[in-house]
């Protein structure tokens, strides 16, 4: 049974999807397990420190520290630069817009089913056309970018709109239409081929009733069932904990995304504002 003061995010969600024992073990036991995602315990570390330091180095961007304190600290960091050198050449235009609001790394919440449900925002603009628009950007540093159909289908592409739609009007001082809001999944190694999701009053109608059936289930359970699809337990740290082997899945076949999302969640569960 979850404490009522559980908060949902696309993380946990996410990890919900994938495999029902690991949202318990990792978000309700809080288990900790020592075992390695992936068969190259170094690389898959080192990538997900390059897409932590990412974030942080873009964030810090925004916020206003001067390009060149932040250049002059990545001549020894070769794949932070690169990645760096494509935010330069390709970040989103909207980001220089006259007259937009941006707020970086922001948190809303609302309620669904009962339960508080949590975004963090790598990006949120305000644009002021005619009518208002808002643009949620989502910074992504996995080596392969995702087809447009599996980015559709992140749980992630249902609940950062859906979130900014319903608590949005409180935090920018002004109503949030669905039609007003995008999301724009942007790629460190593909700078060039963002993915851009118009959100719409149907997708908000259709969201808030799936996510509300999905905590509701959620919150009805009692038995959190291993997953069937065995190729999650490769890449996941309880796999010896729930018998389903004890070699850890090729760094050729990990899909950063998964692991990046569960950072993320450490995020999400700071200090939100509330609404
Ligand atoms: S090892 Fe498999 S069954 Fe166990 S928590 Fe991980 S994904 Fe689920």
């Amino acid at each position: 049974m979850l404490p009522d003061t559980f908060q949902f995010s696309q993380s946990n969600l996410q990890a919900y999807r994938a495999c029902p024992r690991r949202f318990e073990l990792r978000y309700l036991r809080r288990m900790q397990w020592p075992a390695a995602q992936t068969d190259s315990l170094r690389e898959a570390e080192q990538r997900m420190q390059l897409g932590s330091d990412f974030h942080r180095l873009v964030q810090q961007y925004l916020t206003g520290v001067p390009l060149d304190c932040l250049t002059a600290g990545l001549e020894h960091l070769p794949a932070l630069r690169g990645m760096w050198q494509n935010y330069l050449a390709h970040q989103p235009a909207e980001l220089a817009a006259p007259q937009a609001r941006l707020f970086p790394e922001v948190s809303l919440s609302t309620v669904v089913g009962g339960f508080r449900l949590s975004a963090r925002y790598d990006a949120l603009l305000a644009l002021p056309q005619n009518p208002a628009r808002f643009l949620i950007i989502d910074w992504k540093t996995t080596r392969r970018r995702p087809d447009s159909q599996a980015l559709r289908r992140r749980i992630q592409s249902r609940v950062y709109p859906f979130v900014l739609a319903r608590a949005g009007a409180k935090f920018l001082g002004r109503p949030v239409a669905p039609e007003q809001i995008s999301l724009q999944y942007w790629f460190a190694h593909a700078p060039a081929r963002p993915e851009i999701i118009p959100y719409s009053e149907s997708r908000f109608q259709a969201d808030g009733d799936e996510l509300t059936r999905l905590v509701s289930k959620i919150a009805a359970q009692t038995d959190f069932p291993l997953t069937t699809g065995e190729k999650s337990c490769r890449y996941c740290v309880y796999r010896s904990f729930c018998e389903r082997g004890d070699v850890a899945g090729p760094l050729t076949e990990w899909d950063e995304e998964e692991s990046l999302a569960e950072i993320g969640l450490d995020w999400e569960q700071i200090s939100e504002i509330a609404y």
